[in-house]
């Protein structure tokens, strides 16, 4: 499907599915399986997988076409969905013919879903340290031992992309690696159910992994790739897949706020808010905000999907801006719209908890504007 196509089927299925189930994903805290089944049946779910598989072999900019119009629809849809298609271009990357016909088929086929599962409770928000133990038993099984924290699909998922540091003993302790786990493995035991009080239908929970038993053929790349997998697939993809959700979250909010505005005249005068001169100035610069973060995802994206050397600060201080944008853009449009908007469960009461989590969800605001700063010094990024 060519990109265009895409984008009609996303805001078809944003204005009837999405915006019709967000309400009650966001009360109920339930993951958005109506939604997510309309996107794979919609024959979405390939979007990163290559032609070769069935898939449509997008790149970035068509990621956060894609995230833009779900996040402004229901934005925990567009985080499940978003780490669908991270997952799946993390097992593209490198992926062998058996992992090809074993994950990326179904996958194009919209019958899988993947997630990520790469942060964990003892390094918290420096994701890219894993501590979750991979043991080979033999040249063709690992043994997988750890904790994982925060998975978005949860359950919900078919596999997983884990990372890992090798325990073997000979073996050097910052030898990471990514591998693929099946979710009926043997020895996968789920947290509890956890509730965050914005982004309420992502069903992240955390994973305790007991000495799960998974084939060598479900490693991805080499043992070792996992830093080269966070730097070339991850971070592009996720800060991507992110900063499309979060741009959508900003984006409804102003439309709230137009809306509002419009609609809204006065008993006593007769006058309506849009002829107020502050209150037009105010929704001017709202939109100019939203544009100026809007053109510079574009941009990252295009500058990602081109391998040029500007894609790196230009992703990672992309999800930084709309981390802000998606924030300062719901207060204010909650402000222009008055009273109703402060209302319980009103839309601004959803925006505003789920963008609250772009400044939390990894990489945070505060390490991207300190990695940018590294990328533009030429200093090591991971330096701590
Ligand atoms: C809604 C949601 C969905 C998620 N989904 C997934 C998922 O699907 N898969 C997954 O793997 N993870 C997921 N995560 C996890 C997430 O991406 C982060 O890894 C996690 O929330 C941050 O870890 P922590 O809570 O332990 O923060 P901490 O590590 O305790 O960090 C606390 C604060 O300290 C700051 N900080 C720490 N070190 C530094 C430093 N050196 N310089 C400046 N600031 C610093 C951080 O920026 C942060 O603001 C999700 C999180 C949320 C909230």
């Amino acid at each position: 499907m060519q990109l265009d196509e895409i984008l009609k089927k996303t805001r078809q299925l944003a204005t009837e599915v999405l915006s019709v189930e967000a309400a009650l994903v966001d009360k109920e805290a339930v993951w958005p399986e109506k939604s997510i089944r309309s996107l794979l049946d919609a024959g979405m779910g390939g979007m990163m997988a290559p032609k070769e598989t069935g898939g449509h072999g997008h790149g970035l900019f068509a990621l956060a076409r894609v995230a833009e119009t779900l996040g402004e629809a229901c934005a925990s849809t567009g985080l499940c969905f978003g780490m669908h298609c991270v997952g799946t271009a993390v097992i593209a990357a490198k992926a062998t013919d058996w992992q090809k016909e074993k994950y990326l088929v179904p996958i194009s086929q919209g019958a899988h879903l993947t997630t990520l599962a790469v942060s964990e409770p003892g390094t918290g928000s420096h994701f890219y340290y894993p501590q979750t133990q991979l043991l080979p038993l033999s040249d063709n099984e690992f043994c997988i031992k750890g904790k994982k924290s925060f998975i978005t699909n949860g359950e919900h998922a078919d596999s997983y992309v884990i990372s890992t540091v090798a325990v073997d003993p000979d073996a050097d302790p910052n030898l990471f690696s990514c591998i693929v786990v099946d979710k009926k493995t043997d020895g996968l035991v789920w947290g509890p159910k956890w509730q965050g009080m914005g982004m309420r239908g992502n069903s992240s929970r955390g994973l305790d992994i007991q000495s799960a038993r998974v084939p060598a053929s479900q490693l991805l790349g080499e043992q070792g790739d996992q830093l080269w997998y966070i730097f070339n697939v991850v971070a592009p993809f996720f800060l991507t897949a992110m900063a499309g959700t979060y741009l959508g979250i900003a984006q409804a909010a102003f439309n709230e706020a137009r809306d509002h505005l419009q609609r809204r005249n006065y008993a006593h005068s007769g006058a309506g808010l849009s002829q107020v001169h502050v209150l037009q100035h105010k929704l001017g610069s709202l939109w100019a905000k939203i544009e100026r973060t809007r053109r510079l995802i574009y941009f990252a994206a295009q500058e990602g999907d081109a391998d040029n050397f500007k894609a790196l600060p230009a992703l990672l201080s992309a999800k930084a801006e709309v981390a802000n944008c998606a924030v300062e853009a719901v207060n204010e449009a909650m402000t222009l719209s008055g009273g109703i908007a402060y209302r319980e469960n009103s839309r601004f009461d959803v925006l505003l908890r789920d963008a609250r989590a772009a400044h939390i969800m990894s990489p945070t605001t505060d390490l991207l504007y300190t990695w940018l700063g590294r990328a533009l010094l030429d200093q090591p990024i991971l330096s701590d």
